[in-house]
């Protein structure tokens, strides 16, 4: 039994893919068929042409910090390690990921480079969490 007590993600069908890359420590998104875009978060369907010819791709896992806030009280009792960073991450790919970016608050810069970083939180668990590049 893990000390993690935070919630933990509970893949579906469409995001299973997503999660086992993450455990084999790649940043996997879909690509789709139709348009050539990147999605993120896993759809069944491309939002951009809604086609469902997906196919699941590793990418660079760099990017840039698009936005951040500072969470300094924890909302529950799980969230007790505030104060962190949850940023949203715009990827070289093109699409924007919500996470949290291991960084002190002074380096944080809206544009600055950053890259992926996998977080072990159990044996069966990994976060996609982001750190300055
Ligand atoms: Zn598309």
């Amino acid at each position: 039994m893990s000390d993690y007590i935070k919630p933990l993600p509970k893949p579906s069908p469409t995001s299973r893919p997503y999660w086992e890359a993450a455990r084999r420590h790649e940043l996997q998104l879909q690509h789709c068929g139709g348009c050539g875009g990147y999605i993120y978060y896993p759809r069944p369907r491309c939002p951009h042409c809604m086609s469902d010819n997906l196919k699941w791709e590793r990418v660079s896992g760099r990017g840039k910090l698009y936005s951040y806030t500072i969470v300094r009280r924890a909302s529950t009792r799980s969230f007790a390690d505030a104060p962190y960073v949850l940023a949203i991450v715009e990827l070289d790919e093109g699409p924007r990921l919500t996470t949290n970016l291991i960084a002190a608050q002074e380096q944080l810069k809206i544009g600055m480079p950053v890259t992926v970083h996998f977080d072990d939180v159990t044996p069966e668990h990994t976060l996609v969490k982001f750190k300055p590049a």
